[in-house]
């Protein structure tokens, strides 16, 4: 089978294979809008992260749909989703592979 991935950062070297999350940007004063943070892995495995972009921004470069957007936006990143557990490795796992589950929970 054949992916063909998307080239959605033109500052980022690399291809779209998976976008992991989105989480939001903390929304400075002199800013109208809510921007967002996107992470994603790319074509050879690497996680990366876009910002300064948008709702629609995120929709139109990364061709995802808004119940996409909505599915891949994550409000409480750091919190493991099984054991509710503030941790890093949450983080982490959820920027890696989108599941966010501590490393705790993981090794159960
Ligand atoms: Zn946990």
């Amino acid at each position: 089978m054949s992916l063909t991935y998307k080239k959605a950062d033109p500052l980022i070297h690399g291809a779209v294979k998976n976008l992991t999350c989105i989480t939001r940007v903390d929304k400075q004063p002199h800013h109208e809008e809510q921007y967002y943070y996107i992470f994603w892995v790319s074509h050879i495995n690497k996680v990366h992260i876009s910002g300064g972009l948008n709702k629609n921004d995120v929709i139109e470069r990364f061709k995802i749909s808004a119940k996409e957007f909505d599915d891949k936006l994550e409000l409480n990143e750091f919190f493991c989703k099984v054991c509710n557990k503030e941790s890093n490795t949450a983080f982490s796992s959820l920027a890696k592979t989108g599941d966010k589950t501590c490393i705790d929970c993981l090794n159960k």
